[in-house]
Order: C-alpha cells, then structure tokens, then sequence
C-alpha cells in the first residue's frame, strides 16, 4: 500500500506546506545514464558541490541498501530513500532494482524518485508494483517551442530526436504518465526549473497543465546558470514569489527546495551526512 498524500505531507521533507520540515531523506546515487539533453545539466563527480547531478560516485543497487543501513544510524530522522539521478531514474533499471531490495529490507521507509519522465508512461505500472510512493517529474516546459529552448535532444528507443520535435515527445510522454500515476493514486510532484529568460511567463501555463494530468504539488527550482544556459540569470526573489503565487492558483507550492545534491543524506538544508558516509567506504564490498 504506497502512501497517500497527506500522509507524504506530514512524512516527506519535500512535501512539507508551509513550515520547513524536519524529517530527512537519503538520495542513493543508483541512475549515471540519461536519455535527454538538458541545456542546464552539468553532471559531475566530486565531494564538494551541493546540486543536484553531483555525487561522489555510482552505487550499485546491493551497495545501496547497505548505505541505508548506515545512514539510519547516523541519522534517525530519515523517512524517505530517494532516487534521484546523477542522470535519469528510468534511462537505467537500477533505481526500480534498489527500490525492490529497499522494500524488502525498509519496508517502513518511504519510496520516492524523480525522473524527466520520457519512460514514464511506459514503465508507470512497473512503478506502481514496485510501491513507488511518490514520483518527482521534471516539466520545464508545456509548449515544444519553450522546451526545445531548454533541452536540444532526446533519445527514446535508441532514435534520437531534436529540437521542438523531441520536445514534443517529451512533454506528450511526461502527460501520459502523469496521468496514469495519478490514476493509479501515485502521488505525483512537478519540479520546474525556472529560467527567467525562458520559461518566467509560462509557469502558470505549466501548473494548470500538470494539475489537470493530476499532479498534487509543485516544486521552482531557480536555474544554476551552467552548460549551455550559462548565460541566462539566476532568477530574483520577485521573480520566484510571483511564480509561485501563479502556481498556487492550481495546486499545493513546496517553497523549501535546496538543491541537494544525488546522493545527500539528512534533513534538507541541516547537517549533510554524505560524506561520512561515503568516506568511510563502509565495507561495501
Ligand atoms: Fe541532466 Fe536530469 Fe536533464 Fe538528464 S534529465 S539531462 S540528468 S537534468
Ligand atoms: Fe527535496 Fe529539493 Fe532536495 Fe529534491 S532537491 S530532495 S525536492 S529539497
């Protein structure tokens, strides 16, 4: 039985309304392979950076339920194992592979991933056996013209399609499976990366689009200007409250995001424990 989404609400530091809140997630670096070009990403391995695409390095699916075991007794507050990257949960089988060891072992734990959604449509019911709680889907954009201006290609059963073309497809799968997630009572969050010379005036677009495919909350990720967007701003203060009051006219805001990196471990914006973790080595082997 997944959790429904009040219960992620009171459980899930991610779905806190309102107040920040004080339960921690583990991010288990299990996914390195993508299947998309996103103009922003910048994926890398070291020790230092806190952003999302960064990790110390790949596990593998058994390593990461021992680095469970390790991090619940560094920290007690962790409710949530999370997937999320350095690339695409769905480009690889690992992310559903750990999730079905992590059930086995955590039960108690909840399951969260988040994905760009290209395979959404086609691996939701693999998604709902394996008791995913709560999928994260990146829509950046709801219109191919926008899109293709943040993303330049994607590769979906080894064809490679680029500009508003694969930006078409993107977003048509990203629907699809959004709305067979909610169907199936997945409680579905949207992240938006924002990018105020691209994407500003199209967010309320974006949140009555997601809302009505049955996505629950919504997630502003400002833009780390990097890659190809390097020479676009990081958004103002202004420019996320009014973004988010647009969104809030549809669904529920999360307002607490710190872009954590893929493999953090603890309360969100407190004490990080992934390098403990990981410098200890643990024994894995
Ligand atoms: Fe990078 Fe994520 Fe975009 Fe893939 S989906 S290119 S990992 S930001
Ligand atoms: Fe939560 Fe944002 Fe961190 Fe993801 S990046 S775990 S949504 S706080």
């Amino acid at each position: 039985m997944t959790a429904n989404y009040q219960e992620l609400c009171l459980k899930h530091p991610c779905y806190a309304k309102g107040k920040k809140a004080q339960t921690g997630r583990i991010h288990l670096p299990v996914s390195p392979g993508c299947n998309i070009g996103c103009r922003f990403c910048d994926r890398k391995f070291n020790d230092y950076e806190k952003r999302p695409g960064v990790c110390s390095s790949i596990l593998k699916p058994a390593e990461a339920v021992e680095v469970v075991r390790k991090s619940l007794e560094l920290c007690k507050d962790i409710t949530v194992v999370g997937i999320a990257g350095p690339g695409d949960t769905l480009a690889t089988p690992y992310a559903l592979e750990t999730f079905r060891l992590i059930r086995k072992e955590f039960p108690k734990l909840f399951l969260c991933m988040s994905t760009n959604g290209l395979l959404l449509e086609e691996k939701a019911e693999e998604i709902i056996e394996t008791g995913v709680d709560s999928v994260t889907v990146t829509v950046n954009a709801v219109d191919p013209v926008i899109e293709a201006l943040l993303n330049s290609f994607v590769i979906y059963h080894r064809k490679r399609y680029e500009g508003v073309e694969g930006a078409r497809l993107l977003i048509e799968k990203q629907l699809n499976g959004i709305r067979k997630l909610a169907k199936a009572d997945v409680t579905v969050k949207i992240n938006t990366v924002l990018v105020p010379e691209i994407n500003l005036y199209h967010i309320e677009t974006i949140a009555k689009t997601v809302k009505e495919a049955g996505a629950s909350i919504y997630n502003i990720i400002p833009l780390i200007p990097q890659y190809e967007l390097s020479m676009c701003s990081v958004p103002n203060c202004a420019q996320i409250d009014s973004s988010r009051r647009l969104a809030e006219k549809y669904l529920d805001v999360f307002k607490h995001c710190q872009h954590c990196r893929a493999d953090a471990i603890g309360v969100p914006g407190e004490k990080d424990f992934s390098s403990e973790i990981y410098s200890r080595k643990l024994n894995l082997a």
